[in-house]
């Protein structure tokens, strides 16, 4: 393996920063030992550097996605649950199938998911998984490291679960009960162990993550679990106000906005990101943004659910650290980065010029700056490496990891565009990766991932949803 690498004539280098520095004047990059050492022009090759020639290519930071449920890449577009909202939606489809993943096909989902984030620019993943249940091994989590690691990828398992049944739960189709309290944090415990690394370009982390803490957990255990966590270590995540019932719910039960509820169970805080965050009032949004709580900005899934618009750029100015994740598959049908940030990009600019309102009684036309390509690249690069907490990832600078997607601008969508390094996000579209690096090594080579055989995986994936669909 060579252990030092030059990659030269960029036509840009997106850095990842926010602001002025979110572009380099660096035409090149060099890379020793799996870390940027020093961008520059007309960088000299050393002896023994390998050179990567990205003439007539763009380099992006590797897409940090920071929620996903890598199961559900078996379950897209189900018929059952392609017209509902949330609620019914998680009845007929996540919870339905659940039944449906031992160990082999969770391994399948898990592989299909990381190819298709991988193939997209992805170098890092954080998976909320929640299939836990009492007495469950902790083999699922085990398994999910393996297969990012067998990808090249930095890998993050967001530990879901829960101590009680939802309504919305057909508890025939569990397969134990939940977890107790103490079961839950000793498989926590047990898990970051054995997998959770800390310092500077660490390459598995582990969160701790109920899965929708006001439903997932009794009042009284909100707090137990908050400071588990912050003695272990670990950073906190949740599903939190993805649709209106999330404030029906906490309204009815807890007599108390869902942030609110957080808020006085220990449960906000710059160690904590929450997924979703569509409904919120001007008191929720100041509260995130003062306690510097982070989001997993979903649109695509939000979209297509009819949850609505998370309001990121409003959030953002308040405090809040945003991030981007593509939630899992079976709400988001193309759950790969570059849908979801030129979704994105259009979604906020549609949003406020929905908003605006004719003169004089309104500003007249509106919203075409409400983001810009700069932002949702920290977004969902430095900032999805801030909320997990990854030190050392999620830029292009000297001392960072080597995490970075370069793609070819040769297809037709691309002619003719005046800045050719926006493309990818604004032109939207599957990109095309010349190379895809993560800790300086090639994990895409010309749009190929290496030694994996793409029609065997879709074999293997077509008879598992035949399957999946002959038991349901
Ligand atoms: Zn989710």
């Amino acid at each position: 393996m060579n252990h030092r690498t030059l990659l030269r004539n960029a036509q840009c280098i997106f850095t990842g920063l926010a602001g002025a520095p979110a572009r380099s004047s660096a035409t090149d990059l060099r890379i020793e030992g799996g870390v940027i050492r020093e961008l520059g022009r007309g960088l000299a090759p050393l002896e023994g550097e390998q050179l990567l020639d990205a003439s007539g290519c763009v380099v992006y930071p590797g897409w940090v996605n920071t929620h996903h449920h890598l199961f559900q890449s078996l379950l897209k577009g189900v018929p059952a649950g392609i017209d509902l909202t949330l609620s019914p939606w998680l009845q007929a489809v996540p919870f339905a199938y659940r039944r449906g993943f031992d160990e082999k096909r969770l391994r399948l989902a898990a592989r299909i998911g990381l190819v298709e984030l991988l193939r997209s620019g992805c170098t890092t993943v954080a998976d909320h998984h929640y299939l836990f249940q009492a007495g469950a091994s902790e083999d699922a989590a085990a398994l999910l490291f393996e297969e990012a690691g067998a990808l090249g990828l930095r890998f993050m398992l967001l530990r879901g679960g829960a101590t009680v049944t939802r309504k919305l739960e057909d508890s025939d189709r569990l397969v134990q009960p939940p977890e107790t309290l103490e079961q839950m944090l000793a498989a926590v415990e047990q898990t970051a162990a054995r997998f959770h690394q800390r310092g500077p370009r660490a390459r598995q982390r582990v969160a701790m993550a109920p899965t929708s803490v006001h439903v997932s957990l009794p009042r009284e255990q909100l707090k137990d679990v908050a400071r588990a966590a912050r003695a272990m270590g670990l950073p906190l995540h949740s599903h939190m106000s993805e649709s209106v019932a999330y404030a029906e719910y906490c309204r009815e039960v807890h007599g108390c906005l869902p942030i609110e509820y957080l808020a006085d169970n220990e449960w906000l805080g710059p160690d904590v990101w929450l997924a979703h965050l569509v409904h919120l009032t001007p008191g929720e949004m100041q509260l995130l943004g003062s306690s510097r709580t982070g989001i997993a900005h979903c649109p695509q899934s939000n979209a297509r659910l009819a949850d609505g618009i998370a309001p990121a750029p409003a959030l953002e100015k308040l405090g809040v650290r945003v991030s981007m994740g593509v939630d899992g598959a079976a709400s988001n049908e193309a759950a790969d980065m570059i849908s979801e940030l030129h979704f994105a990009w259009l979604l906020h600019r549609a949003h406020a010029g929905a908003q605006a309102r004719p003169r004089p009684e309104g500003q007249g036309e509106a919203g075409a700056d409400a983001v810009t390509v700069e932002q949702i690249v920290h977004w969902a690069s430095a900032g999805g490496a801030q909320v997990l907490g990854f030190e050392g990832v999620g830029t292009l600078q000297p001392g960072q990891a080597a995490d970075l997607a370069v793609y070819r601008l040769d297809d037709p969508r691309y002619f003719g565009l005046h800045d050719p390094a926006i493309g990818p996000i604004a032109s939207g579209g599957r990109p095309c990766l010349r190379w895809l690096l993560c800790d300086g090594a090639i994990v895409v080579d010309d749009d190929q991932i290496p030694g994996l055989d793409l029609r065997q995986l879709q074999a293997q994936a077509q008879a598992a949803v035949k399957a999946l669909m002959q038991a349901s």
